[in-house]
């Protein structure tokens, strides 16, 4: 009885001739750490080693019906016994063999009868080695299952982490970090990047009358309606702060930025919300300020929202409900658009 091991051993031995199987069975029989099971029919090898997973294959290679070489190729392209250690029982030590054997896949090579001692540390070395090796595996399995994991909660984290809790657009996180991303996108490509910033009209009143919950309600809305009237994907909408909105317009002129701003304009507009003191109409209305610029070396985001808001600026004064385009400084490209929307 062994005290050396308590890995347990499951050995699966292959052989047609029963001799040689009741001769290996007895000379393990002692050892508690191994379990046995012979297989006589080499066509139900397969089978037996599926059901009974072995840790170590002890294989005949003269078989009828059945080559053992043929059948060591089976054991090493079935996923179940590709890494089993198999050890081959030869009748006679033929380097031509022994060679295919190894070849082939075998792990081990023992000439029959081999001696007592040296077949239970053979298994038991083989055991050892397979089990852990398989323990690694499952552990850099489950190590690989937990960095998908992870890798999904912090594209979770990130994209809550970059959302408005109110509107369920992009908060002003967001907005920053697009606005620098496509800043230097810009500045790389010598493109044009527009924004619009905009700002609900008259909206403290809205929030006096409606109450807060009905302003939280309004904002929502305007939100929705914004993102909505959207159309390229790179076209992105944020909220800027309380009752203001940004959106970013990448590779849009100022025409283009214009023609979108006056549309978020009309759609949100055409909503229609109730807003018996707005002091510009008797709905609630946004103002818009629009600017666009190519990005330069050591220019910064910063100075193309100074531009939008001071645009929007000009909005709100000249009445609301309305946009302004801030006035192109290199471009020229305001030239198409009616003289008293630019700033
Ligand atoms: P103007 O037309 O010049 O933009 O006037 P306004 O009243 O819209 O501008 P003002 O900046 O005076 O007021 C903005 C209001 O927006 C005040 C604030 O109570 C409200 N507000 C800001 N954030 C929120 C919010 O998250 N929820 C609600 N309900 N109201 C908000
Ligand atoms: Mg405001
Ligand atoms: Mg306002």
């Amino acid at each position: 009885m062994s005290t050396e091991s308590a890995v347990l051993a499951r050995v699966l031995l292959i052989d047609d001739q029963a001799i040689v199987g009741e001769a290996l069975r007895r000379m393990v029989e002692g050892e508690q750490d191994i379990a046995w099971h012979y297989c006589a029919d080499p066509t139900k090898a397969m089978s037996a080693a599926i059901e009974f997973q072995p840790t170590v294959i002890l294989q005949d290679l003269v078989m009828p019906e059945v080559d053992g070489l043929v059948l060591l190729r089976f054991f090493r392209a079935n996923p179940v016994t590709k890494t089993t250690p198999i050890i081959v029982l030869s009748s006679k030590e033929d380097p031509k063999t022994k060679s295919e054997a190894f070849k082939l896949g075998a792990t081990d090579y023992l000439v029959k009868f081999p001696d007592q001692i040296e077949v239970i540390a053979r298994i038991r070395a083989h055991t050892r080695t397979y089990l852990a090796q398989q323990q690694r595996d499952e552990a850099y399995r489950a190590l690989r299952d937990m960095q998908v994991e992870l890798e999904k909660k912090n594209a979770e984290l990130q994209r809550l982490s970059s959302l408005d809790g109110l509107t369920g657009i992009g908060n002003r996180r967001r907005f920053d970090e697009y606005l620098e991303q496509e800043w230097l996108r810009s500045a790389r490509d010598g493109n044009i990047l527009s924004l619009i910033l905009i700002d609900i009209d008259h909206f403290k009143a809205y929030n006096d009358n409606y109450g807060h919950q009905g302003g939280d309600e309004c904002l929502r809305k305007v939100a929705r309606t914004l993102d909505a009237t959207l159309k390229r994907a790179g076209d992105v909408v944020a909220r800027y702060g309380g009752e203001e909105f940004a959106v970013v317009l990448p590779d849009t002129d100022l025409n283009g930025a214009a023609l979108i701003a006056e549309r978020l304009r009309a759609s949100v507009d055409a909503l229609g919300l109730t807003h018996a003191h707005s002091k510009t109409t008797d709905h609630v209305t946004i103002s818009l300020g629009v600017a666009g610029i190519v990005p330069r070396d050591g220019g910064n985001p910063a100075d193309l929202v100074k531009m939008a808001d001071e645009a929007l600026y000009e909005a709100k004064e000249s009445g609301r409900n309305r946009l302004r385009v801030a006035a192109a400084s290199d471009s020229g490209q305001v030239e198409q658009l009616p003289a008293s929307q630019v700033a």
